[in-house]
């Protein structure tokens, strides 16, 4: 089956995050999650943001739920001995995030939707979204790695898989395999319309999948691409049996993400990315002065067609009551 609409409707954290008003239960928190224990360590240029081993998160997960978060995007941190030309670890069901899957789902069953972000990117030793020959990204071979990831994910047990790659074709193939795998109620989130964007900076700090050589623009789409690729982008992944749409990055691309919302029938992500979280973060030190700006911001996503709202400033919304 290539589209199952039931997926979106399977638990109620479901149902609220993608078919509610607009609200807290709206936004999802990304996480970074690293090896070892009691590890804690801020991220580099994104205030408030922490790369965690499996207990701390279970924790911070635990402290954000009780503020009214109810989602969360985990990615895995590789560390540099652990990678490879084949991004092996990333579908390695011992590895820490396939830990951290599996123990988010014991400790809060279905009260937590799990999305985890599918790419091979963190698990390359040459930091790319795909697998290299000849200095190309090739990409059907790509998608076979993109499947296994993404139903080791399953098997975990991940609500959403996230494919953050953009590779052609990489939806059908992610929902054959978790088909095939028996993995029926599991959804693929897919970064449909996802930009080369200079607003990622921070983001590949702190999952440490910066390229180490070449850049994105082979397979993300051109900043000066119009309308036309957003949507056509958008519908082929529907048509493939994405379950959520994306948008990425959000600020600069309000009007790609109205247009993509008014071309597409499935929900409509859009991830307020770290860059756009960083200069917000910078210009406003304390919270008092944040608040009507992250509050705009929030309404601009709203008012532009989003369903969900990927931000990390969705803990502090949380813990301040920003939003309800
Ligand atoms: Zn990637």
């Amino acid at each position: 089956m290539k589209t199952r609409p039931r997926i979106n409707r399977w638990t109620e954290a479901r149902r609220e995050l993608l078919f509610g008003d607009f609200s807290l239960k709206s936004l999802v928190q990304p996480h970074f999650v690293v090896q070892g224990s009691r590890v804690d360590n801020p991220v580099h240029g994104m205030e408030g943001i922490h790369q965690q081993s499996v207990d701390v998160l279970i924790e911070t997960i635990r402290n954000d739920a009780d503020h009214g978060i109810h989602a969360v995007m985990l990615f895995g941190v590789i560390d540099h001995s652990e990678k490879d030309e084949q991004a092996t670890k990333a579908s390695d069901s011992t590895s820490h995030l396939h830990q951290a899957i599996k123990q988010i789902k014991d400790a809060f069953g279905d009260l937590i939707v799990i999305m985890t972000d599918v790419c091979l990117c963190t698990a390359t030793d040459h930091g790319h979204c795909g697998l290299v020959e000849h200095g190309h990204i090739v990409n059907d071979a790509s998608v076979e790695r993109l499947c296994e990831i993404a139903v080791s994910h399953a098997e975990a047990g991940a609500d959403f898989v996230c494919a953050s790659d953009m590779m052609d074709g990489r939806v059908s193939a992610i929902r054959h395999a978790l088909e095939k795998a028996n993995h029926t109620s599991t959804g693929v989130l897919s970064y449909s319309v996802k930009y080369a964007s200079s607003f990622y900076g921070p983001f590949r700090h702190s999952a440490d999948s910066s390229p180490e050589f070449g850049d994105r623009s082979t397979h993300q789409m051109n900043i000066n691409s119009g309308y036309g690729e957003a949507v056509l982008e958008a519908k082929l992944d529907e048509s493939e049996g994405a379950d959520i749409i994306m948008v990425k990055p959000g600020l600069p691309y309000l009007d790609v993400l109205r247009q993509v919302a008014n071309s597409v029938h499935r929900p409509v992500a859009v991830y307020n990315v770290s860059g756009e979280y960083a200069m917000v973060m910078n210009s406003a030190k304390d919270p008092e002065s944040r608040k009507n700006m992250v509050c705009e911001i929030m309404t601009s996503f709203k008012r532009a067609g989003a369903d969900v709202v990927v931000t990390y400033h969705a803990r502090e919304i949380a813990q301040n009551a920003w939003m309800l």
